[in-house]
């Protein structure tokens, strides 16, 4: 389906400053319109039947389908499904979220909203990391770098070993835009149990498109990527006078950003199970890194925000119930 893509505007679209924002989210109604405008930009759509008919308002939240009566409320199927926290709470941090150049932590957050909890602040942030990943977004395209790093993750509940903290690896996988004649475009990174093959192209084919220059290095996991229909550029470091660094910049940058982000915003506090949502923000921010306007980061949050299927704080509290920290790599 084609849709014409029309560019926000500020100050029509979203807000300019602060005290534009407080003008505009004064009450949970001025929100919850809001969201409706983002849901549904060509009016309400009835997510039963999909007829599209302006709904009967039975509350101030409950929309009624014309065609097949049913039920639905603008926030169902979306990450506010079922908060007990206001709607303003929520924008007030999606505004905090998106005006931090480098994020902001769970307790920043607390602090800043002046909220009651700190499992409240953890459990919004942890739901709009899971907005920010986009779900139609486009493969990378052109040249990409592909390389791999690892996160040395310290698990401090685990049993001590002659008084040190059990680390454990955990394995990223890097795809980088480069552009000419220099600097780079967009990033992709995913978690991988492992550097095998069948690990490592299911990422690749999720990530860029086929037919982009794909530079890597001389790992075999990569060897099938002429195959597959990228053109494969591979650099073999072994025995070569030119170090990693200078002939794979884009991943070891992408790569030292990484480690330095999850150790300044996030103080090396980051339970293991939780990384995948950071890469996520990261993701976010790198790749939205040159957007003149915050107040367009808040809308694109939000906007994929009504698209996002409900995460429940049980799905996110620790599996394990044990607690760890990325300390470096
Ligand atoms: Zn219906």
């Amino acid at each position: 389906m084609d849709i014409q893509i029309v560019a926000p505007q500020t100050g029509h679209d979203y807000p300019r400053t602060w005290s534009e924002f407080l003008d505009w989210f004064g009450s949970e109604e001025a929100c919850l319109k809001y969201l409706e405008e983002l849901r549904w930009p060509h009016g309400f759509v009835c997510p039963a039947c999909g007829v599209a008919e302006p709904p009967y308002r039975s509350s101030r939240t409950r929309l009624m389908c014309r065609s097949c009566s049913h039920q639905s409320t603008v926030t169902a199927g979306t990450i506010f499904d079922k908060t007990r926290t206001p709607l303003r709470v929520w924008f007030a941090a999606v505004w905090y979220l998106t005006n931090q150049k480098q994020g902001v932590s769970a307790l920043g957050l607390q602090r800043v909203l002046g909220l009651g909890s700190y499992q409240t602040a953890w459990t919004l942030l942890h739901r709009l990391r899971r907005a920010m990943v986009r779900p139609t977004r486009e493969p990378l395209k052109g040249l990409v770098e592909l390389d791999e790093t690892y996160l040395a993750i310290t698990d401090r509940e685990a049993p001590r070993a002659r008084g040190k903290n059990q680390t454990n690896q955990v394995f990223v996988v890097l795809a980088v835009e480069i552009l000419e004649p220099r600097g780079f475009g967009r990033i992709r990174l995913r978690r991988l149990s492992d550097d095998s093959e069948s690990s490592v192209i299911p990422f690749v084919q999720d990530s860029i498109q086929p037919g982009a220059r794909v530079r890597t290095d001389g790992s075999a996991a990569y060897r099938s990527l002429s195959k597959l229909g990228y053109e494969h550029d591979r650099k073999v470091h072994l025995g070569s006078p030119v170090a990693a660094h200078t002939s794979m910049p884009g991943v070891h940058r992408v790569a030292s950003l990484l480690k330095r982000w999850l150790l300044g915003t996030h103080h090396g506090s980051i339970q293991p199970e939780h990384l995948d949502a950071y890469l996520d923000e990261f993701v976010f921010r790198f790749n939205r890194r040159t957007s003149g306007s915050r107040g367009l980061l808040f809308y694109r949050v939000l906007q994929q925000a009504v698209l996002t299927e409900p995460v429940t704080y049980e799905d996110v509290v620790q599996k394990t119930g044990r607690g760890g920290t990325i300390v470096a790599g």
